[in-house]
């Protein structure tokens, strides 16, 4: 029987190895992927990220400078127009953005000015007991979605994305692109993190 088991866990192993990076849920820190779509007045960038590099960890904060970790970082990634800077003649405001990771609660990750002070203990906290049995194998994302409209689309070529001055363990962005007619894709690094189209 005990070569049976072993055997099973060497053919998950191999079917792991020849997934394709992005196929499979765990992450490469350092690396998010980002979808950009332009269309009519309306732009939506979504982004994939690994908690990692927004927190410096991957759970449930459990101490009051995590929750903090996770409070800073959010509140980055709701100041859109330190993240997303259009050419200003194209006119673009932010009209929403959303948070989300399985392990933080909407609490933690809301606006600063949307916070209601005390965070929940209910589901966050069942989350953290769970995961204390394997942490050290755990990976979580954050998942992040802005929506801009912008006055004169046609002025919308280019967009430089600031997310690595604020995210400095971050050394990629794979990001796939459909705009006016278009479909494309693009690498962002730290020294080139400007889109153009
Ligand atoms: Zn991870």
């Amino acid at each position: 029987m005990k070569h049976r088991t072993v055997f099973a866990e060497v053919l998950v192993c191999a079917a792991l190895l020849a997934t394709p990076a992005y196929a499979h849920k765990a992450h490469e820190h350092g690396a998010a992927r980002m979808n950009l779509s332009v269309e009519g007045q309306e732009v939506e960038i979504e982004l994939e990220v690994p908690l990692a590099d927004l927190t410096a960890f991957e759970h449930a904060p459990e101490t009051d400078a995590e929750k903090k970790a996770v409070r800073d970082a959010a509140a980055i990634l709701h100041d859109a127009g330190k993240l997303f800077m259009f050419p200003a003649e194209a006119g673009c405001r932010s009209t929403k953005i959303s948070l989300e990771s399985d392990v933080l609660s909407d609490d933690l990750l809301a606006a600063p000015g949307a916070r209601k002070g005390t965070a929940k203990h209910g589901a966050a906290e069942k989350k953290e007991r769970h995961d204390d049995h394997e942490k050290a194998e755990k990976h979580a994302d954050l998942d992040a979605e802005w929506t801009f409209v912008c006055r004169n689309p046609e002025k919308l070529r280019r967009l430089e994305v600031g997310l690595f001055k604020h995210f400095p363990s971050l050394r990629e962005i794979d990001v796939q692109m459909t705009t006016p007619g278009k479909q494309g894709a693009a690498e962002l690094t730290p020294q080139s993190a400007i889109l153009r189209w």
